[in-house]
């Protein structure tokens, strides 16, 4: 008999909560990862850095495993297919894992758990990618925050050591299955390739004390990027969040709140992945130019600072944050192209793609979101530029071409004329 620990979003064997439970438990503990073919099936890149930098977190993960005379069970497969094989080969008496809140994993999750009680076992599912989770941060009726500033005020007060102290894993791996080293399909097997894009460190102490001056210009090398390890749980967000809470000021723990924030948001309201939070904002009359998605995918706007943004996107999988707002913004407010299709383009490239974060920014950005402000707030790409990257670093380097500003392609919206017409659209919409 043995219980399993399956691995999803949290590829790291330190301060992992369902698998210490797990090695907790009374039976060996074999691991687990499956590689979705439901997931992967849909990934149009064969070369999806994503995916790539999943196998090696999980190759490394085994190698840690075999150090101590277990290995790691990976399968390719829908998620059900690949529980009946490991049910058929295994006496499984209890699976544990870690809490995933996005609408596709929830269905899973229960789909398996279904699965498992067929074959008298059970599903034990931890918090482990939050510090606070669903209804841990709610109002005093006990229903969820729509607003972030109330929330991050709670989650502050709540904030104590135990919510932040790691699992001492390691302490129990003596409970790991015995097993030789099972074996491991090449990623070529599994119909990807390495891409090449170069992955960011998991450094983020050297910009945390100057963050608030910093965060804000492109050109700087002034945020983290540890949202893809976040994403996929190659750090531990309680040693994430203790460095933050540490730190001489706050505005870096600020933006692990917002993360927390819209994870919760798409807990309650998971309708919100495919529609405005505001349901009246389902009405608006987007345009929805097709040859105009294009030139903003690519590029080719004709506004250099919008075009640097989806330049830095294609060419690193990672966009910075004020960019990703502007780029937002141009797309459903001075395109007046659904929301939608922006995030779906950004879930593609984004190598730390989150959909709770994205859903959040996008519906944000288009005015449709858990934000109060007025969806009248439509920012001009010029002002942005002056304001953020005032000497045009970002541009130049993202826009070689903007050096001779008289070749420069027109743009493909007049900002003042499109910002007329947003606000007719979003008018009609909202009165109707
Ligand atoms: P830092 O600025 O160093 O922040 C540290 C971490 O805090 C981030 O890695 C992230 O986990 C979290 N964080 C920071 N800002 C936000 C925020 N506004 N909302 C939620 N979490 C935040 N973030 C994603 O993680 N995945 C996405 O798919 C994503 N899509 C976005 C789409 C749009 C349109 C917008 C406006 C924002 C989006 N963000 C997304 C939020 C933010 O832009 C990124 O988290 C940030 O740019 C990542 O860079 P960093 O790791 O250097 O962040």
């Amino acid at each position: 008999t043995v219980n399993i620990f399956w691995f999803r979003r949290d590829l790291r064997l330190d301060d992992n909560a369902g698998l210490y439970h797990a090695l907790k438990s009374d039976q060996p503990v074999l691991c687990l990862f499956i590689f979705d073919s439901e997931i992967l099936d849909k990934l149009n890149d064969k070369k999806d850095a994503r995916v790539g930098f999943i196998y090696d977190s999980i190759s490394n993960v085994r190698d840690e495993l075999q150090k101590h005379g277990s290995s790691l069970l990976v399968l390719h497969n829908s998620p059900d297919k690949a529980w009946e094989k490991v049910l058929k080969d295994y006496d499984v008496k209890e699976v544990y894992t870690n809490h995933d809140y996005e609408p596709y994993a929830k269905q899973r999750d229960e789909a398996i758990a279904k699965l498992l009680a067929k074959h008298n076992a059970s599903l034990k599912t931890f918090k482990d990618q939050v510090i606070f989770e669903k209804g841990e941060v709610v109002k005093n009726d006990g229903k969820p925050y729509t607003v972030f500033t109330p929330y991050s005020r709670k989650w502050k007060d709540k904030l104590n050591d135990f919510y932040l102290s790691s699992y001492p894993v390691k302490k129990y791996f003596k409970n790991l299955y015995k097993t030789e080293a099972l074996p491991l399909p090449s990623l070529k097997s599994i119909g990807f390739e390495q891409s090449g894009q170069e992955i960011p460190d998991k450094k983020y102490t050297d910009v945390i004390d100057n963050y608030a001056e910093t965060r804000d210009f492109p050109a700087l090398q002034g945020t983290s990027r540890i949202g893809l390890h976040l994403r996929f749980g190659t750090v531990s967000i309680r040693k994430v969040a203790t460095d933050a809470n540490e730190a001489r000021e706050k505005t870096w723990l600020n933006e692990l709140i917002w993360r927390e924030f819209y994870m919760m948001v798409m807990h309650h309201f998971p309708q919100t992945a495919n529609h405005a939070f505001k349901p009246e904002y389902d009405r608006i009359k987007w345009i929805n130019d097709e040859e105009q998605f294009k030139a903003w995918c690519e590029g080719k706007t004709g506004y250099p600072i919008v075009d640097a943004g989806m330049r830095q996107l294609n060419a690193t999988g990672y966009m910075h944050n004020r960019v990703r707002m502007i780029t937002a913004s141009f797309l459903s407010k001075d395109l007046l192209i659904d929301w939608r299709w922006g995030e779906r383009y950004f879930a593609e490239k984004l190598l730390d793609y989150e959909m709770a974060s994205n859903v959040g920014g996008w519906q944000w950005a288009a005015g449709s979101g858990t934000d109060a402000a007025p969806y009248f707030r439509i920012f001009n790409p010029e002002a942005q530029t002056k304001k953020f990257d005032p000497e045009l670093k970002y541009i130049k380097k993202w826009v070689p071409e903007y050096a001779d500003f008289s070749k420069y392609p027109k743009p493909i919206v007049d900002h003042a004329f499109a910002r007329e017409r947003c606000l007719k659209a979003f008018k009609e919409a909202l009165s109707s």
